[in-house]
């Protein structure tokens, strides 16, 4: 960071954007040199804060003071109290009690809510993502550099397996295991892809993640790409992210110029360079081997495993296929060693996790927190508790293909070992909390609809299987059901989860499966009764859409 008095800090995710704050930012970069303050106020625009509802957000450094909304209109009056006479202009703060997800952190430090554990948001909101010098003074590429210089790709190999990391994409595979094989693999030209087409409806923590520390993720590829012999590495962004796109980017260009990316790093003979393929807005191409088709140019579609992409991956190479939240803990992992890194989560879990806490909850936003914490803490710690007149009725975890989960099994570690005894994936991270209004047969018909949308159409079970349950859903919802539906819905489901050719159409039916395990007597009442218990669906003529 630089040597200055202050750091101001706006948000400048898209919906800050949006609602202003690069005229904030603009009017913060006038003010401050009208006030002659420029040589020691610097003032940076940032990625997502983990908060939309006090948006654009304005931090103050050191006093770590948040500001929001603020308009371009209130910027003298922040400079001059805060910022020049050196106090905080109260009318300007965000209310505290909205504050969640990373914004929480600076409200714990003031006592207001629990801390959050962050290894992977450690940067995230306290340097300027465009600066590689911010990075550099928060110990950027160091651990890298000792590494290269006086470490081994078995070294490296070896912290991860210690480690205990797990894959955070939603399968929970070992890291260290993948790698091991893609340097076993026979073959000189190896790869590193960064899987950041994070499509899942509801998650964007691996956004937050590129837009708020890109070089920590350049950083984390050189080190796989160390320790599998990779000389080249490609990050796979999601088309929608424009802004992490061209943050990579630049951060990219940055690292080159400085010779942390090309050849011989930290002068040695490693040479390692990445570049950023954007995606063109295909679900299925968050799939690995959709991923590297759709990354050799051509229809994003899934392979046939075996072979897997460990051994045959990109133009048939061995690659390491990672997920962006998993390569975040790469270098903290290095950096600080496995005993460190297993003092946080679970022992078969160890670490701490990245959640999208979304509907009907007091505080909405990202939240990052130790693996194995319970759906009831984070719904009354970290989200503040249900929206006033609102009870829980259930959650989603994991984006449209996780798992529903009823009230019953809120006090559940969520780890992969005991979400998993409990018949619950954890999926990628979004955690949508639902209330008593919500039907699940509607919330059942959105999802599906959007599945028969995604759906490649390169199998029957899915391309047949999505639309299938998505009729009759819609049925049940018009009060058309009949009484054979409910068993039409179970034969799907189970034929897509056996039969489905890759994971999109297998976990498709995984909400669908959990909504007649935990809710039938609801889905029942739609076909017998022909009424909806939540009251939301209502008539034939009624759109499937879940209220909010
Ligand atoms: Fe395509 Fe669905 Fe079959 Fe996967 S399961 S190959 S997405 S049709």
């Amino acid at each position: 960071m630089k040597t200055k008095r202050a750091l101001v800090l706006v948000s400048g995710d898209e919906q800050s954007l949006a609602a202003g704050a690069r005229a904030v930012y603009a009017a913060l970069r006038v003010e401050v040199q009208r006030r002659g303050l420029a040589d020691e106020v610097a003032v940076a625009l940032i990625g997502d804060v983990g908060r939309h509802d006090v948006l654009p957000v304005v931090l103050v450094y050191p006093e770590a003071v948040v500001y929001g909304p603020v308009t371009a209109a209130a910027v003298p009056r922040l400079v001059e109290e805060h910022l020049y006479k050196g106090r905080v202009a109260p009318e300007l703060l965000a209310p505290l009690k909205e504050l969640s997800g990373r914004i929480a952190w600076f409200a714990a430090r003031q006592g207001a809510l629990p801390a959050e554990q962050r290894l992977l948001l450690e940067r995230a909101g306290r340097i300027d993502p465009d600066e590689i010098d911010d990075y550099l003074m928060a110990d950027g590429y160091t651990t890298l550099g000792r590494a290269l210089t006086e470490g081994t790709p078995a070294a490296v190999l070896a912290e991860l397996e210690q480690a205990g990391l797990r894959g955070r994409g939603g399968a929970g595979f070992p890291t260290a295991r993948k790698l091991q094989h893609v340097a076993q693999a026979r073959g000189l030209v190896k790869y590193v892809v960064c899987n950041a087409d994070e499509s899942e409806p509801g998650t964007f923590k691996d956004r937050l993640l590129m837009e708020a520390d890109p070089h920590a993720l350049l950083e984390a590829m050189a080190l796989c790409a160390f320790a599998v012999g990779a000389r080249e590495g490609y990050i796979y962004v999601r088309g929608e992210y424009r802004l992490a796109q061209r943050r990579l980017r630049r951060a990219i260009e940055q690292a080159r110029h400085l010779g942390l990316l090309g050849r011989g790093l930290f002068g040695t003979g490693f040479d390692f360079d990445v570049h950023v393929h954007a995606g063109a807005g295909a679900y299925i191409c968050g799939e690995e081997t959709a991923l590297l088709e759709s990354l050799e140019g051509k229809r994003g579609e899934p392979r046939l495993r075996p072979p897997y992409p460990v051994t045959h991956g990109l133009w048939g190479r061995p690659t390491a296929v990672i997920n962006v939240e998993t390569l975040a803990n790469v270098v903290p992992i290095v950096r600080n060693g496995a005993q460190w890194y297993r003092g946080f989560g679970t022992s078969r879990s160890p670490g701490t996790k990245l959640y999208t806490v979304l509907g009907n909850v007091n505080v909405t936003g990202l939240i990052e927190v130790p693996m194995g914490i319970t759906l009831r803490e984070v719904v009354a710690i970290y989200a503040q508790g249900m929206q006033p007149g609102s009870n829980f009725k259930l959650a989603q975890t994991g984006g449209s293909s996780g798992s529903v989960i009823p009230a019953g099994l809120q006090d559940v570690p969520m780890d992969y070992d005991s979400l998993a005894q409990a018949g619950v994936a954890l999926g990628s991270g979004a955690l949508l909390i639902c209330d008593q209004h919500t039907c699940v047969v509607d919330l059942a018909a959105v999802l599906l609809n959007f599945f028969r949308r995604e759906s490649c159409g390169k199998c029957t079970p899915c391309r047949v299987g999505t639309e299938r349950a998505y009729q009759c859903l819609r049925r049940i919802a018009s009060g058309a059901g009949r009484p054979a539906d409910i068993l039409e819905l179970d034969e799907v489901a189970a034929s897509m989860a056996h039969l489905s050719f890759c994971g999109l159409g297998q976990t498709a039916a995984t909400p669908l499966r959990d909504v007649l395990r935990h809710f039938r007597p609801e889905v029942q009442a739609h076909i017998d009764d022909h009424r909806c218990p939540a009251g939301v669906c209502v008539g034939e003529a009624a759109p499937v859409a879940i209220r909010r």
